[in-house]
């Protein structure tokens, strides 16, 4: 009886975990609006000095209007975005990061499941990035990294985009603060003091060497 329960949590296991990471699996970035030929090089170099990837650039598409929200101007839900990359990537996709310039946005709840509070601020409330853990997909967005003359905007971009692969690869919050896996807790202030690297711990859990 025990093995016939461990067999069936295995093959539960077994069919609801995505790829998990190892040197051969496929990334991809999904341009969601025009982003400069740089901002690409900048994230694929990121991805590969930190998880020693190569990463393929998908041809470019409009952001997704079923993801569109009015609100609070011109934000797409940063969920929605990432369903629709989950279910429109490629086969040949095993990780596909969607990249762009407008704001993301998601509604941020308390414990008790209801909006957090001051309501207004946390509905289609503006963020970073966000990625599935695990999953297939993350988006990120450089609206709110500031000007792409400076390097600190471009330092944002490759760690968040870094950040988010990282939780689709099933990585949680690190409680190292120059981990690369730090959460943001709502402020840009925790990535620019972040790292553009895994901790030790991190790097064990994928199993890297
Ligand atoms: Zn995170
Ligand atoms: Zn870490």
């Amino acid at each position: 009886m025990k093995g016939l329960v461990t067999l069936l949590i295995w093959l539960l296991v077994s069919t609801t975990a995505c790829t998990q990471y190892n040197k051969d699996v496929v990334v991809a970035i999904q341009p969601l609006g025009t982003i400069p030929q740089t901002q690409i090089d900048l994230v694929k170099a990121a991805i590969d000095s930190v998880y020693g990837l190569p990463v393929k650039v998908l041809p470019t598409k409009p952001p997704f209007e079923a993801a569109y929200t009015p609100l609070k101007g011109n934000r797409y839900r940063a969920d929605s975005t990432i369903a629709i990359l989950k279910r429109t990537r490629p086969d040949s996709v095993d990780y596909i990061i969607g990249l762009t310039n407008f704001d993301i946005c998601i509604t941020k709840y308390a414990a008790d499941g209801s909006i957090k509070k001051p309501e207004h601020k946390y509905t289609d409330f503006g963020i970073f990035g966000l990625g599935y853990r695990p999953g297939p997909s993350c988006v990120v967005s450089t609206f709110r990294f500031g000007s792409f003359d400076t390097e600190v905007a471009k330092s944002r971009l490759a760690k968040v985009c870094v950040h988010e692969l990282g939780h689709n690869f099933g990585l949680p919050h690190c409680p190292d603060k120059k981990c690369v896996m730090t959460d943001a807790v709502e402020t840009i202030a925790t990535v620019d003091n972040a790292e553009l690297r895994l901790c030790d711990k991190c790097r064990a859990k994928l199993d890297m060497d």
